[in-house]
């Protein structure tokens, strides 16, 4: 670090020019990406409340009140009423801290988790962070789990099942009322991980059950920084039972709170107001529009991709991402690149992933899809 600081303008320039090395979602390029450009509110909203630190919350009661309004319109979205939980950093913090829950909650010495093979990599962070045994759940042809292959896995020290609505390489919903009734059956915890498809489902016609309707569920994880359309850092977790959350708390003796349940202590307020602001202008109806065009959008790339030789759908999309198989994914990307296209592979299955996200329109998937044709 140099001795004098800089002028701004010379910071300024340093800013731009590694700025100008940045994706930018706007220009359409991006196709691999679960995040967007957030709802202008959101950004606004952003900048406000950037300098305010919830994990103080009594110097912060306004910000404090936008984070459970948020917590609340989620709980209402996924059908909890009084729903416990707060505004992470995102599906990964949600994922281990609801992880932590079930294991402090529960009696055995030597917790394990039954998880499907599709589960997001997060979980084996929560399961090294603490020490818990994952348990991998075999996929069906669809790339959902199988729940009887799922309930075998369930022994006396299982604390919890996993359960993805919207996976992060396919977009697949798994069988949730069916592992609801083995959580119930067998009395252990049944966490939905919806970071992708919690804001996204609810507002389809006809939209699979995965949430708190089904009684065995009991935590979810949904990410408004994805298609939430707040700005990042913003992730959700919700919990039904208010004391689960408890069994994590620790005391902190020299805030304005007694105890603390965070997972990070100092954590910006910024994304719970931008999710607020992004929650209170679009309304059920505006997010309606959002996930009916990109699930539109995602089929009529589907619809291109069945018209393409070299590539196939290996599973029709259940949300707008679509996987697109071919013999080679990693070159198909790399000479995708080539032509400004970033784009992202995915292991089960080898396929390219394509998630439409709301940046991305009808035209450049049309385009996209013609330069498809021309390099498969
Ligand atoms: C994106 C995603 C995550 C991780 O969320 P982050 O916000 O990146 O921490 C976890 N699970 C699923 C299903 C996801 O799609």
């Amino acid at each position: 670090m140099q001795d004098q600081g800089l002028p701004r303008e010379s910071v300024d320039r340093l800013l731009a020019s590694a700025a100008s090395r940045d994706a930018s979602y706007g220009d359409g390029t991006v196709l691999s990406s679960m995040c967007t450009d957030p709802h202008p509110a959101a950004l606004d909203a952003h900048r406000r409340f950037v300098t305010a630190n919830l994990g103080d919350p009594g110097l912060f009661p306004g910000t404090a009140e936008l984070e459970r309004e948020v917590v609340e319109m989620l709980g209402d979205i996924l059908n909890l009423d009084d729903p416990a939980g707060y505004v992470t950093t995102g599906g990964n913090e949600s994922n281990v801290q609801a992880l932590r829950c079930f294991r402090d909650d529960a009696e055995t010495e030597d917790p394990n988790v039954v998880a499907p093979e599709s589960a997001h990599f997060s979980f084996r962070k929560a399961a090294d962070l603490l020490g818990i045994e994952l348990r991998s759940a075999p996929l069906d042809d669809r790339y959902r789990v199988d729940p009887e292959a799922a309930a075998r896995l369930v022994d006396d020290d299982t604390v919890g099942i996993v359960a993805v609505a919207g996976t992060t390489e396919t977009g697949q919903v798994d069988p949730v009322p069916a592992l609801s009734e083995i959580a119930l059956d067998r009395d252990v915890r049944l966490h939905v991980d919806a970071a992708f498809g919690g804001l996204l489902l609810p507002f389809l016609d006809d939209p699979p059950r995965f949430d708190f309707s089904l009684p065995g569920v009991d935590t979810v994880t949904v990410d408004p920084h994805k298609m939430g359309l707040s700005t990042l850092p913003a992730g959700g977790l919700l919990l039904r039972d208010p004391d689960l959350l408890d069994a994590i708390a620790v005391e902190t003796p020299y805030l304005t709170s007694d105890t603390q349940h965070t997972l990070t202590g100092t954590r910006t307020g910024a994304g719970a107001a931008s999710a607020y602001a992004a929650m209170k202008s679009l309304g059920r109806s505006g997010y309606r529009d959002v996930a009916r065009r990109c699930v539109r959008n995602a089929h009529h790339l589907a619809d291109r991709v069945r018209d393409t030789d070299a590539v196939h759908l290996p599973v029709e999309p259940a949300t707008n991402l679509v996987p697109i198989a071919h013999r080679d994914p990693g070159d198909l990307s790399r000479r995708l690149e080539t032509r400004g296209w970033i784009t992202s592979v995915s292991t089960t299955p080898e396929a390219l992933r394509i998630v439409v996200m709301p940046h991305l329109d009808r035209d450049t998937l049309d385009r996209f899809a013609d330069d498809l044709e021309d390099l498969a």
